[in-house]
């Protein structure tokens, strides 16, 4: 085995918002050609991360699409290192409603362990139908505690940062994944940057990568008043907030968790070249990193 498939990496398994692109209910173009184009799909935020050394595998929330994102999975790394463990960043539907399929209608896991902050982790073993898994043992839940790194295995670990969101059930957390050699920040959803009881640019230099909110453009996106009851930075606001930061640390920040309006999702669009000529990056499907 070479250097590269022993080092532990991790994975974009998707990059869209909640509803994915194409979007339930989305008869635009955006989405409309998106249904015409594979290659224009965006599965909702989710990172994999996989040791080939110990041969383990863990998903970063776990999404609707959470069965064709375990497939893409088993195309880089071997489907046999089953998963070691689900993290879940909060319980809004993008990213923890896949954990239907570990229930005995479908994979029936035994025992998989699900890493989630304390309310999180209350609501599930609470609420139906995710009490059913917690009480038939095919999860199993795991406190996680903000700041608090957990160890995955060799040099490699992973801690929750608690990032101000609309925490109607849960926590919301981001993870940095510390490997190795290098380390990255998986944030897909916060309320705003001005809110957070830390600084993104802070932890830059510390950070290889960091995949973060980008899932609206502009305040142009929705029909009047919806945008106001889902806040997130707008892209536009993002990148007016770190343009003068050194181009070494912006371009490490590539926006991901992209909603099916916003036309930086879209290739080719203006939009999308604005971002990348400002010095940032666009979360990649299936784009990987060495740790
Ligand atoms: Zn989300
Ligand atoms: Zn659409």
């Amino acid at each position: 085995m070479t250097e590269v498939e022993t080092s532990p990496f991790a994975v974009v398994l998707g990059t869209a918002q909640d509803g994915g692109i194409p979007h339930a209910g989305c008869q635009k173009d955006c989405c409309e050609s998106a249904r015409r184009e594979p290659s224009q799909v965006r599965l909702p935020a989710c990172l994999g991360l996989v040791d080939p050394r110990s041969q383990q595998r863990w998903l970063l929330d776990c999404t609707p699409e959470f069965p064709r994102q375990l497939d893409r999975l088993n195309q880089i790394s071997d489907p046999a290192w089953g998963l070691s463990g689900v993290f879940l960043t909060h319980a809004h539907i993008g990213h923890y409603t896949g954990l239907i399929h570990l229930g005995r209608e479908v994979m029936g896991t035994r025992s998989l362990p699900v890493y989630a902050m304390p309310r999180m982790a209350q609501f599930l073993a609470h609420h139906e139908p995710w009490k059913q898994l917690v009480d038939q043992d095919h999860i199993r839940l795991h406190h996680l505690r903000a700041d608090e790194a957990v160890p995955l295995a060799d040099g490699l670990e992973i801690t929750p940062l608690v990032v101000p969101h609309r925490d109607e059930i849960s926590e919301t957390v981001a993870f940095m994944i510390q490997g190795p050699d290098r380390s990255v920040l998986h944030l897909p959803d916060i309320d705003d940057w001005a809110a957070w009881d830390r600084s993104l640019p802070d932890l830059l230099p510390n950070l290889d990568l960091a995949w973060v909110d980008g899932t609206f453009f502009d305040a142009t996106e929705l029909p009047g008043g919806r945008m106001a009851s889902i806040p997130h930075p707008f892209l536009t606001d993002s990148m007016a907030r770190f343009q003068s930061l050194p181009a070494e640390l912006r371009q490490k920040i590539h926006f991901t968790h992209l909603n099916h309006s916003n036309p930086a999702a879209r290739p080719d669009s203006a939009e999308r070249l604005q971002v990348l000529d400002a010095g940032f990056g666009l979360a990649e499907e299936m784009a990987g990193l060495e740790l």
